[in-house]
């Protein structure tokens, strides 16, 4: 392993205000001990393969392309373009249409140096973690086995350990077999520059139980005392130089399920609904997308309304898609989110709620949309990179995780749209301990007394967004 070796370990769909040192008490000293962003979010939508993407690449959806967890794709025209399934990321793969942005595979590959992925997520999303993964021979341990895996990665692992065992929730078994398999195989096999190791919990979880449930609770704390393994193992001396948690997104409430998600009128054109939806209009005019904005403000469902024009500027009644930086070429026409409740006033896991799609039952946790309960994320860090004991209140995102990491590793950024978080890393470049300057400003639009709001933030002229919420006739619960 070369300087700045990193393990980027994620916990999915942990809300940053639900670690505690009761539920989580590895990962709260972790968090007190390095380096913690204290205002770290996800993207938009926060839907996990959009998540895993963002993260990989350095960049938003508005710049690697995919734009959803799923949507309408040109290599699928007429049925929905899903980022869960190989056989669809593969199709987009072949076409040269998945990604527009360079990943960190390639650029270990570039670089001449090693790179594994250790997975209990999906198979579309642990494709995302390293998607040319295959290609460029780099490991890859999934618990869906192949084709994600890499065979051999898969035979050794199964030698070692015996049969992956089977899907659960909380993702008990799956995870510590996982978190045994990026210790005892992955690392003396492969010793990875980089690794990334992905929880799929408090996610699966929290999903089924609800955000507070006792059972999701179980898997906080079962996730956490894997994470106390693989610290163990570290401070024994082994694996990276670096390790850097994070988590994805986190989760609300889901309160109410859409009877039917036949809720776009048929003339409008294609839809694809969710946490976060949208619709590929058979006439993209501007006219039409007026027409199609004024009528979802009027929906009870509608929670915030993106549509731009030719131009990149905002259809009436609407936040333009680079508000969310999810400007982009195969992205929707129109895209909204479901109603949610306001997290400007008042916001925690006890409070935070939503409409919901599909596929949970009410109480269930959700996410997708904008809600500052679905963005506030995890993110720490601790090895010689970083520096100890520090809280930073600097914003930073998803996409500003692997500008640091090969920042540390001392390799090149470009290509990527993320801030290395320089304030946070020690050493002899000038530009490290130094925090940028913050701007803070809040977008709005209002249309048929329907209101909405989205709070960001600049640095260096690049915007992350905080949160975003409605009010007026968009007010949850009117
Ligand atoms: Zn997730």
């Amino acid at each position: 392993m070369t300087t700045g070796s990193t393990l980027l370990l994620t916990f999915d769909g942990l809300r940053r205000d639900r670690v505690s040192a009761e539920l989580m008490p590895n990962l709260f000293r972790f968090m007190a001990e390095g380096c913690n962003f204290l205002n770290s979010r996800s993207i938009f939508p926060s839907e996990t393969r959009v998540a895993v993407t963002s993260t990989m690449t350095g960049s938003p959806p508005g710049a690697h392309g995919v734009v959803a967890n799923q949507f309408i794709h040109a290599v699928r025209p007429n049925e929905l373009f899903r980022t869960s399934e190989w056989e669809d990321l593969e199709l987009a793969a072949q076409a040269g249409q998945l990604l527009d942005c360079q990943t960190m595979g390639e650029r270990m590959a570039r670089a001449g140096r090693t790179m594994a992925v250790v997975s209990t997520a999906t198979r579309g999303a642990s494709r995302m973690m390293n998607s040319s993964a295959h290609v460029l021979g780099q490991p890859v341990f999934s618990v869906h086995g192949m084709p994600v895996s890499t065979p051999d990665v898969h035979e050794a692992v199964v030698a070692q350990l015996g049969e992956i065992p089977p899907a659960d929730a909380p993702n008990s078994a799956r995870v510590t077999y996982a978190t045994t398999a990026l210790m005892d195989v992955i690392y003396p096999r492969h010793k990875p520059d980089f690794c990334i190791f992905w929880m799929n919990e408090p996610d699966t979880s929290s999903h089924k139980f609800g955000v507070l449930g006792v059972e999701t609770e179980l898997a906080q704390r079962m996730a956490d005392e894997n994470f106390g393994r693989i610290m163990a193992w570290w401070h024994a001396g082994n694996g990276p130089e670096n390790i850097v948690v994070m988590s994805d997104h986190g989760q609300i409430t889901g309160h109410a399920q859409l009877e039917t998600l036949d809720i776009i009128p048929a003339e409008f054109g294609r839809a694809s609904i969710g946490s976060f939806s949208g619709i590929y209009l058979d006439d993209a005019s501007n006219a039409r997308k007026a027409e199609v904005v004024d009528w979802l403000v009027q929906q009870d469902f509608c929670g915030l309304v993106f549509a731009s024009d030719a131009e990149g500027e905002a259809i009436p009644g609407a936040l333009p898609w680079s508000s969310v930086r999810n400007d982009h070429a195969r992205g929707a026409d129109v895209g909204f989110t479901l109603s949610a409740t306001n997290c400007n006033d008042t916001w925690g896991p006890d409070v935070d709620g939503c409409i919901f799609a599909a596929w949970i039952t009410p109480g269930g946790g959700m996410h997708g949309g904008l809600n500052r309960g679905e963005l506030s994320t995890v993110l720490a860090a601790q090895g010689p990179a970083y520096r100890r004991a520090f809280q930073s209140d600097v914003p930073c995102w998803l996409p500003d995780i692997i500008p640091t990491v090969l920042t540390t590793m001392g390799l090149t950024t470009e290509g990527s749209e993320g801030r290395p978080l320089v304030e946070a890393l020690v050493g002899d470049d000038p530009r490290f301990g130094r925090m940028p300057a913050v701007e803070t400003r809040t977008l709005s639009a209002e249309r048929h007394g329907h209101e909405q709001y989205l709070r960001q933030w600049v640095i260096e002229g690049k915007t992350i967004v905080d949160y975003g919420w409605t009010e007026g006739t968009g007010a949850w619960g009117k």
